[in-house]
């Protein structure tokens, strides 16, 4: 009876992830779309724990040890360490398909073909779990600042990436045409997998983890597809294939979001000494800055305001009363709007879900393409700790590491007013040209502390 049973809630948690993956694309809907899928894991389990032969004394330590792990990890991160947890979660997906796929080829030793299938679906499990895993730690380590940021270059090393990849090919035919008879090629795979995840993350620069976390992301979905042809079970190839495939797109849109193909992205080694050297493109001038109180002056005149939100935001915490100030200005007759960068703060929209959680309504939020047309009708743009994608010199400059990248063309509104601490550049390391042209304003200070003395001056 449970043997009938187990494919039916499989396909029902198949269905159940796939609309909740289509209800995450909308804003409106996300929150149901994560409930969704949610319950279409929780019908995955039961299905699964539902297998005959289980031991369930082990699945029981291991989900104890693992829903504390993750319930304390999920309460204590910080919402500016959200992406490097990602990362780290991602790899430890990585890590579970790579020892589902040694742990299927330990049982099957002597009883495996030649070729078979199944070897080679452990051949596949292991290699791309092995360069998730080490390749998210790497990541990991870059967002949180714990190895540098700076791409890590080396003189040959695309020939030695190049050489490892070749090896784990060979390693892999000798392994699958006899899996029983080379254990050692098995141990080659996984030792080599897990180095070419770090050779391959290393030199990348940590403006770029946005796109590698998506990638990896994607991988990790792979691995999981293919430790579900390893045991044979649906619902992980069906769920792996979906973290797959929008892992891919995630990346496609994030590179188009910063006019970079994904081999440049992988290889250029954007940030380095060499292609930074132009970074500290030393914009000369002088920076104007201003008071909270003639910021007021300027906003309570302004008919139209476009709040344009980076990592800054994130780092202040000044979500709820950036919904303050737009309240007021909206009572005053401005018209306001916030213009959302898809790669401003550190996660993909790392910006829409801060303002989700401080209540601003989702018709207030735009995108550059639609902003970017009408921003010389724009009376004020507030620049709330963002940086780099409001850069004009990845428009104008072609010596700028950030040239090509659409930004949010802030400067071009009647009056440009940036809120952070310093003239420090942001994540990419690059000089910003915007601090010192004639119709921006700084406004220099914790977002949140300037924000909230505005709120204080609009209250008065
Ligand atoms: P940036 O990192 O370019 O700039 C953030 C700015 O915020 C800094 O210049 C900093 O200036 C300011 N800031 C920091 N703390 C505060 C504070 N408390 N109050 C006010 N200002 C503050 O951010 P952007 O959002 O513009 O750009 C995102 C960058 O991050 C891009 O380079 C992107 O590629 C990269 N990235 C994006 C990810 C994503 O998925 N979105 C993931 C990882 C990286 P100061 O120190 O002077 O205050």
């Amino acid at each position: 009876m449970t043997k009938t049973i187990i494919p039916y809630l499989y396909i029902i948690a198949s269905v159940l992830f796939i609309f909740g993956l289509k209800m995450l694309g909308s804003a409106k809907t996300a929150r149901r779309g994560n409930l969704v899928s949610a319950v279409g894991m929780l019908l995955a389990i039961v299905a699964a724990l539902m297998t005959s032969g289980l031991s369930y004394r082990w699945i029981l330590v291991g989900a104890i040890i693992g829903s504390i792990i993750g319930g304390v990890a999920a309460r204590m991160v910080k919402m500016t360490s959200m992406p490097e947890m990602v990362g780290l979660f991602n790899g430890f997906g990585g890590a579970a398909s790579l020892l589902v796929g040694w742990a299927e080829y330990q049982k099957g030793i002597g009883t495996m073909d030649s070729f078979g299938f199944q070897s080679v679906a452990i051949y596949l499990t292991v290699l791309i779990g092995g360069v998730t895993f080490s390749g998210s730690m790497i990541a990991y380590g870059k967002l949180s600042e714990k190895i540098t940021g700076k791409p890590i270059m080396f003189k040959g090393q695309q020939v030695i990436n190049s050489a490892i990849l070749l090896a784990l090919l060979i390693a892999g035919i000798i392994f699958t045409t006899n899996p029983t008879g080379h254990y050692l090629a098995f141990i080659v795979i996984v030792a080599l997998s897990v180095v070419l995840g770090v050779l391959s993350v290393i030199p990348i620069g940590g403006a770029d983890m946005p796109v590698v976390i998506a990638l990896l992301n994607s991988y990790s979905g792979l691995a999981a597809c293919a430790a579900g042809f390893v045991i044979q079970n649906n619902v992980l190839i069906v769920s792996g294939s979906l973290v797959g495939a929008s892992g891919i797109i995630l990346t496609q849109i994030m590179c188009k979001a910063m006019n970079r193909s994904l081999a440049n992205v992988l290889f250029s080694g954007f940030g380095s000494a060499t292609s930074a050297s132009a970074a500290g493109g030393g914009y000369q001038g002088e920076a104007n800055p201003i008071s909270a109180e003639d910021t007021y002056y300027i906003l309570e005149a302004a008919n139209s305001v476009v709040f344009v939100p980076g990592y800054g935001m994130a780092v202040a915490q000044a979500q709820h009363v950036v919904r303050e100030l737009a309240e007021l200005l909206e009572e005053n007759g401005a018209e306001v709007s916030f213009a959302i960068h898809p790669v401003a703060g550190r996660m993909p929209g790392h910006m829409n879900v801060l303002l989700a959680e401080a209540n601003v309504p989702y018709e207030q939020l735009t995108v550059p393409d639609d902003v970017n047309p009408t921003m010389e009708m724009v009376d004020v743009a507030i620049v709330i700790g963002a940086n780099d994608v409001v850069n004009p010199a990845a428009r104008d400059d072609e010596q700028s590491p950030l040239y090509g990248m659409p930004v949010i063309n802030v400067d071009k509104a009647r009056t440009c007013i940036v809120l952070k601490r310093s003239l420090n550049p942001g994540f990419a390391g690059v000089d910003n040209p915007l601090f010192f042209k004639d119709n921006t304003r700084m406004l220099f200070g914790d977002a949140k502390a300037t924000i909230s003395a505005l709120v204080g001056e609009f209250k008065e």
